[in-house]
């Protein structure tokens, strides 16, 4: 088996070699597998000729493998909410933007923000900021 290490992204609902970054939308891990051998389990950047002089390879698909960036927009505001320590802003998401419907995301203020100065701070990134992009690093 060439690429032993699938692990279930649930991000992006596919199956992901943690050696090589390939990835399959199978939803068994079996398939996922069976489709993933037919390609070597190596990163394209470390790909290195190693034939020697005279001997005839077989020059492979030279496309190296990229995942291509998953974009994610989602409009948002954000909100004040007020805890025992204080006010915190959170950030409500209007869309789906799947790598972060599992989190909730807030910011933290300094100590001793009270609840108008947080209220100022959200007014205006409401009147500014539309959304959030999501792009993997
Ligand atoms: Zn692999």
């Amino acid at each position: 088996m060439k690429h032993e290490n699938l692990t279930w992204n649930a991000a992006t609902r596919e199956w992901f070699c943690k050696r090589c970054g390939r990835t399959s939308d199978n939803a068994s891990v079996f398939e996922a597998q069976a489709e993933l051998e037919q390609f070597e389990c190596r990163l394209p950047s470390r790909e290195t000729p190693s034939a020697a002089p005279g001997t005839e390879t077989v020059r492979l698909i030279k496309k190296p493998f990229k995942m291509t960036p998953r974009v994610e927009r989602s409009g948002c505001r954000f909100l004040v909410v007020e805890t025992d320590h204080g006010p915190e802003i959170k950030l409500e998401l209007l869309d789906d933007a799947p790598s972060l419907t599992s989190l909730s995301i807030g910011f933290e203020m300094l100590r001793g923000a009270t609840l108008a100065q947080a209220r100022t701070i959200v007014d205006a990134m409401n009147e500014r900021i539309v959304g959030v992009i999501v792009t993997p690093k």
